[in-house]
């Protein structure tokens, strides 16, 4: 383990049409040392998007291949398509001490929840179910049909917010990008998490404290 102690995994995830991929942009601007889960996932490519940054794109028998040789820390069918976080690549990183965010939808991170002890959980919200039906409408890209399927599939996966630990709404995504900040920062003081180095350096402290 290096010195600085195990990374933190942070993982995000709300209804579509929540926001939770504009807060961890901007999140992530502001937050440099702190690094994004690249996913892998079979969906085709949208324009713009680049292999090893926005996601690993691979087939389907590639990704069932994955699936069966564990692979994954967690995956999920979403929309048709298999979405999963690399397990390697993740734990390299926490292992680091790098923090790392999972932008996944609710399946993936309660998965991650059954299958890891770390994990802080962070459910995004709406401000309102009406302002989330107004998002998902202002995408543009959905017909009446797919509109209110996703709409019924917010409406029922808010309910999921009792398994997390934190709830944040998305008002202004400014002060959603602070909230998250400090439950960051909150995270990193848990005795749970920092007893072990405090007490290791506590010689170290009292001497300081003494003689200096
Ligand atoms: P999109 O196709 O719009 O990029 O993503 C669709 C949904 O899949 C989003 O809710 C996104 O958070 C979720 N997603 C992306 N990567 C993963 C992943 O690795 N695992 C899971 N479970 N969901 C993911």
């Amino acid at each position: 383990m290096n010195k600085k102690g195990r990374g933190l995994l942070i993982v995000i995830s709300g209804p579509s049409g929540a926001g939770k991929g504009t807060i961890c942009k901007s999140f992530l601007e502001r937050n440099r040392e702190v690094s994004l889960s690249v996913s892998a996932t079979t969906r085709d490519p949208r324009k713009g998007e680049v292999e090893g940054v926005n996601y690993y794109f691979m087939t389907k028998e590639d990704f069932k291949e994955k699936i069966n040789s564990n692979d994954f820390l967690e995956y999920a069918e979403v929309y048709d398509n298999y979405y999963g976080t690399p397990k390697s690549n993740v734990e390299e990183m926490l292992e680091n001490g790098v923090d790392v965010i999972l932008e996944i939808d609710i399946q993936g991170a309660l998965k991650v929840k059954e299958n890891t002890e770390e994990g802080v959980f962070i459910f995004i919200l709406p401000p309102s179910m009406q302002e989330l039906k107004q998002r998902i409408i202002n995408r543009g890209s959905e017909t009446k049909e797919s509109l209110m399927k996703r709409f019924k599939s917010a409406y029922k996966e808010i309910n999921f917010v009792s398994k997390y630990n934190y709830a944040v709404v998305n008002d202004k995504v400014e002060i959603a990008v602070e909230k998250l900040e400090a439950i960051i920062a909150a995270e990193k003081c848990r005795v749970d998490r920092i007893k072990d180095s405090i007490l290791d350096s506590k010689e170290g402290i009292i001497h300081e404290q003494l003689y200096d």
